[in-house]
């Protein structure tokens, strides 16, 4: 099997997101997107919202067509709500810089017991 590298990232094989998209414990689903529980939370609920469509992080979030992003958005929404959110946060870290440790595009979906850190 090919294993070139893609700009310096794990293709999507090896990547820990597109597992979890597959085999993970999820919250909640929809055609496309997966909701999961951050390992490490850093609110009283903290979910990740993760695509099944591998871009390594936000800066490339035009390669996404526009249903797709409506749709992300709608079920980031819908998570929210299924978990009881009023009031929450959405945060993405885009790159390294920002935050960023899994290169697979994902959201933060944080609520209750928000600290003041980001994520
Ligand atoms: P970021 O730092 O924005 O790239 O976010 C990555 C998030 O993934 C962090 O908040 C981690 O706690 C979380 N994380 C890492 N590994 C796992 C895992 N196996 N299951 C759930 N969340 C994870
Ligand atoms: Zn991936």
């Amino acid at each position: 099997m090919s294993r070139s590298p893609r700009r310096g990232s794990s293709l999507p094989d090896d990547c820990l997101f597109c597992r979890l998209y597959r085999e993970g414990d999820h919250v909640a689903a929809v055609e496309g997107f997966v909701a999961i529980r951050d390992i490490n939370p850093q609110a009283g609920t903290h979910l990740l919202v993760i695509p099944e469509h591998h871009i390594e992080s936000f800066h490339h979030i035009a390669e996404f067509g526009a249903d797709e992003d409506k749709r992300m958005l709608d079920f980031i929404a819908e998570v929210a709500a299924r978990e009881g959110l009023s009031d929450y946060r959405v945060v993405v870290n885009a790159g390294r810089g920002a935050g960023q440790t899994v290169f697979h595009l994902h959201w933060h979906v944080l609520g209750g017991g928000l600290s003041g850190r980001m994520t």
